[in-house]
C-alpha cells in the first residue's frame, strides 16, 4: 500500500511546521522523534536489517495517554502509522516509511501478583523483562524462544513457545487486554467485557488497535530439564524418523523442536527439547533421546527457565538479514525429510537456520474457536529462516528461502502461523487468509469493520476492512 493510494498521508505532506511539531511534543510525556533528531536512527532499528524505512516521526511513549496522543494526532492528520512492540517481527512492518512510527518499546514494566497468579505486563515488554519478573516469584507462562522478542506482537499473534505443551501458547494464557483503539479511546478486553474484541485479539495480530498493557495467568516453574543433542548431518534421517515417534507419546510437560544449525562451523541437527514438569520423571523421560545414536554435543541438563529462554539469542543475532518463510507441515515421512535434507545441503550462509517446531498438547487442548488463532491440530511448523550478517547476501538468502518453501508444498498444509509470515507483498493477502482459515477470517473482518473501519492499524498481515 502506498500514500498514493490517497487513504492516508505521509509527514512530508503535512508540511509539518515547528508549531505543529512543538504541539504534538507538549502532549507527549516521552519523546518525539524527527529525522534530524539523535537517537532517532536507534529507535528505527529494528532487529531484521533488511528493514531501512525512515519514519517521518517516532513517538516514543511513555505510558497510555502518549499512545493516546498518537493515535489522536494520527486519525486529526490521517497519518499512516505503524505500532512497535519488541520491534522482531521479520517482516518489519514495526517501522513506517516516511509515516508516524508509534513505538511502545519504552513500555516495558511488569507487575506480578503471586497471590492471585496473575501478571500484567505493558506492550513494549520483552519476554526477558517478563520471565525476568515473573521468575522472581518461581512463575511464568509460555513466552518466546527468543527473549529480546516483544511480548506484543507475539501474544497477539499466538505465541508458541517452550511451556506450550503444558499451558498452550501465550494468547492461551491471556486474561485481558488494554487497548487503544483508532478513535483513541482506552477499552479493555476480557471475558467479561468486549468478548469479541478479546477473541479476535487472541491472534488477530495488531489489527484492532495498540495494547498498552497485557494480563497474563502465570504458573509455577522453576527449574527444568533442557538442552540440545547434536548429531552430525549423515545422521539426519534417522534422527528425524525416531524423532517423530519420540515426540507422537510425549506428555504435555515436554515441548520439542528440530534445529539445523551451524555449530563451530559445521552444520548439525539438534533436538532441542525442554521437560518443565519433575525432573525425575523427566531424566526417565528423555533416557531413550539421550541413548539414541552419536550426539555431537549434548547440552542437556538441568537449569533455570530464565537462563534456557536466553540461550538461543546468539543464533538469531540482532542486524542480520533476514528472510524467512513458513508452513505447518502434513507430517515428518520419508520424502518430506529428503526434502528438507536436499535443502539444508544447500544451505546459502552458515547464519541461516532451518527449524521444525513440535507444536505441543497444551496448543491443541484449546477449543479451535475459542479464538482467533487457528490450526491447532497441526503437529509441526517449518520455519526456514535465511539469514546474513553482509548485505550482500540478501538475493542468496532470499532465493534459497524461497525455492525450499515451494518445494516443500507437497508435503505442507496452506495454513501458516501468522507471526511468522514476512513482507506483506512478499506474501500476499491469501497467505493471511490461510493463517486463519475463510470462515475465522470472515468474523476477523467484521471484528475489524466494527473497531477500525478505517483501517488505521494497516501496516500488519492487515485484515482488510469491508469499505477499503
Ligand atoms: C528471532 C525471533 C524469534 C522468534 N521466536 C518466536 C517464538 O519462539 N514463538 C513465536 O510464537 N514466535 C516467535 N517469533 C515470531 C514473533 O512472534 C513475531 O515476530 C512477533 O510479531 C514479534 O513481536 P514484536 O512485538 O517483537 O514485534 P514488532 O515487530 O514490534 O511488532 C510486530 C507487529 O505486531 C503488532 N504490534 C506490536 N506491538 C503491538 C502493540 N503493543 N499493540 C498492538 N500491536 C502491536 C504490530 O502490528 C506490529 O507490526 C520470533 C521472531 C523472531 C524474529
Amino acid at each position: 500500500m502506498s500514500a498514493k493510494d490517497g487513504e492516508y498521508r505521509l509527514l512530508g505532506d503535512l508540511n509539518l511546521n515547528t508549531k505543529i511539531i512543538e504541539k504534538v511534543k507538549a502532549n507527549l510525556r516521552g519523546e518525539a522523534l524527527l529525522p534530524s533528531d539523535s537517537g532517532y536512527d536507534k529507535a528505527r532499528t529494528i532487529w531484521n536489517a533488511m528493514i531501512n524505512h525512515k519514519p517521518g516521526m517516532i513517538i516514543r511513549c511513555a505510558g497510555v495517554s502518549d499512545v493516546v496522543a498518537a493515535v489522536n494526532f494520527a486519525r486529526t492528520h490521517n497519518i499512516l502509522i505503524s505500532v512497535k512492540g519488541g520491534g522482531h517481527n521479520v517482516s518489519g512492518n514495526a517501522v513506517c516509511e516516511g509515516g508516524l512510527m508509534i513505538d511502545l518499546s519504552p513500555m516495558k514494566s511488569v507487575y506480578v501478583d503471586p497471590a492471585t497468579r496473575r501478571a500484567r505486563v505493558e506492550g513494549g515488554a520483552t519476554w526477558k523483562d517478563y520471565d525476568r519478573e515473573t521468575q522472581v516469584f518461581g512463575l511464568a507462562s509460555t513466552g518466546g524462544a527468543v527473549s529480546r522478542t516483544g511480548v506484543a506482537g507475539l501474544t497477539l499473534g499466538g505465541g508458541w513457545g517452550w511451556l506450550a505443551g503444558k499451558y498452550g501458547l501465550a494468547c492461551d494464557n491471556l486474561v485481558s487486554v488494554d487497548i487503544v483503539t483508532s478513535d483513541g479511546k482506552v477499552v479493555t478486553a476480557n471475558a467479561n467485557q468486549n468478548s469479541d474484541l478479546f477473541w479476535g485479539l487472541r491472534g488477530g495480530g495488531g489489527n484492532f488497535g495498540i495494547a498498552t498493557s497485557f494480563e497474563f495467568a502465570i504458573h509455577p516453574i522453576k527449574e527444568i530439564l533442557a538442552g540440545t543433542l547434536f548429531f552430525t548431518l549423515d545422521a539426519a534421517k534417522e534422527v528425524l524418523i525416531f524423532y517423530d515417534k519420540f515426540t507422537r507419546s510425549c506428555p504435555d510437560e515436554l515441548a520439542s523442536l528440530i534445529v539445523f544449525v551451524n555449530v563451530e562451523g559445521q552444520m548439525l541437527i539438534g533436538v532441542t527439547v525442554c521437560y518443565c514438569g519433575e525432573i525425575k520423571i523427566g531424566e526417565e523421560l528423555l533416557l531413550p533421546l539421550k541413548e539414541f545414536g552419536s550426539p555431537v554435543i549434548n547440552t542437556l541438563q538441568k537449569t533455570s527457565y530464565v537462563d534456557f529462554q536466553q540461550s538461543v539469542d546468539h543464533v538469531f543475532a540482532e542486524g542480520y538479514q533476514n528472510y524467512w518463510k513458513s508452513s505447518f507441515m502434513k507430517g515428518l515421512d520419508i520424502p518430506e525429510i529428503d526434502m528438507i535434507l536436499e535443502f539444508v545441503s544447500k544451505i546459502p550462509t552458515p547464519e541461516s537456520v532451518v527449524l521444525i517446531e513440535q507444536v505441543g498438547n497444551g496448543v491443541r487442548r484449546v477449543e479451535v474457536n475459542e479464538m482467533a488463532f487457528n490450526h491447532r491440530d497441526a503437529r509441526y511448523s517449518l520455519l526456514i529462516c535465511g539469514m546474513s550478517p553482509n548485505q550482500g547476501d540478501k538475493n542468496e538468502i532470499s532465493a534459497w528461502t524461497k525455492t525450499f518453501w515451494s518445494s516443500m508444498e507437497p508435503f505442507t498444509t496452506d495454513a501458516v502461523y501468522m507471526n511468522y509470515l514476512g513482507e506483506f507483498g512478499d506474501e500476499g493477502e491469501d497467505r493471511v487468509i490461510s493463517s486463519y482459515g475463510v470462515n475465522k477470517f470472515e468474523k476477523l473482518v467484521t471484528l475489524k469493520n466494527k473497531y477500525d473501519s478505517s483501517n488505521m492499524f494497516r501496516l500488519n498481515q492487515n485484515i482488510r476492512p469491508t469499505n477499503s
